[in-house]
């Protein structure tokens, strides 16, 4: 039986003060919700010190929204593991399809980042999806495939144990376009071949995988019934209390 879990991820939104608004709403209202679902919010960096101390008491994980596949050294501008490590943070999402697109992170470099992070014992979120052109082409299949075999080249059955993964069609994110629950299912199942073929299968079936892609309240519990999807990865309606409460509620 594997746990729902739904994340937030705010990208570059909330600093310190609106984090511990949204913190503060959510310990007063979140309830027993945590028993069914575990629930990861993935601040902007500068906002985690808040966040880890606001949660420290409660059954919520924060997450950041990436990481160095460096050592500490000349790279300015850069986050290590062991920063993440210091501050308690033990989920980190890697391979965002912002950071493919927009920062031109390869699969090699996702590798990397992926092989630090389990060094240090940290959680990955790591993200998946194709493009519509790919869907389109008919790719779907070959770039789950590679997206998932470079990615977690090198790592071992315990490493992907312990990762999260999140598809996330690319199409879907941010753009109102959600996946329907047939075709994350479909996508979902893929995933779990491909794992099966490379970790063996019962890694493949004990590994919770996210559907990301404009998840919102009306739209979770039909998800996140399907039998391969095992939470979801929420950026807009992530922002509000209310929402992304909701989305806990109707996904668990
Ligand atoms: C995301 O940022 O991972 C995401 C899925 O965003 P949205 O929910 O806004 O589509």
């Amino acid at each position: 039986m594997r746990k729902p879990i739904i994340a937030a991820n705010w990208k570059m939104n909330k600093g310190p003060a609106e984090t511990e608004d949204f913190l503060k709403g959510l310990i007063s209202k979140i309830g027993k919700a945590t028993d069914k679902c575990d629930v990861v919010i993935a601040p902007p960096f500068v906002s985690l010190p808040t966040a880890t101390k606001l949660l420290a008491s409660h059954d919520v994980s924060v997450a950041a929204q990436n990481v160095s596949q460096y050592d500490a050294g000349a790279y300015t501008g850069e986050i290590n593991v062991m920063m993440l490590k210091e501050l308690y943070v033990p989920y980190v999402i890697i391979g965002h399809s912002e950071r493919r697109a927009i920062f031109g992170e390869t699969d090699e470099v996702l590798n990397a980042k992926m092989h630090k992070v389990r060094e240090t014992n940290l959680k990955a979120i790591f993200c998946i999806g194709e493009t519509l052109e790919e869907r389109e082409a008919g790719q779907l299949d070959e770039v789950l495939r590679r997206q998932l075999t470079e990615g977690l080249k090198g790592l071992s059955e315990k490493d992907v144990l312990e990762t999260v993964l999140a598809y996330e069609p690319v199409w879907a994110i941010g753009t109102g376009v959600t996946a329907s629950p047939e075709q994350a299912q479909e996508a979902h199942a893929k995933v779990r071949v491909i794992l099966a073929e490379s970790f063996g299968g019962e890694v493949a079936d004990k590994v919770r995988i996210q559907y990301g892609g404009s998840v919102k309240p009306d739209n979770a519990a039909e998800l996140l019934a399907q039998p391969d999807i095992d939470g979801a990865l929420v950026g807009g309606a992530s922002m509000e209390v209310g929402s992304f409460l909701q989305i806990i509620e109707n996904g668990s």
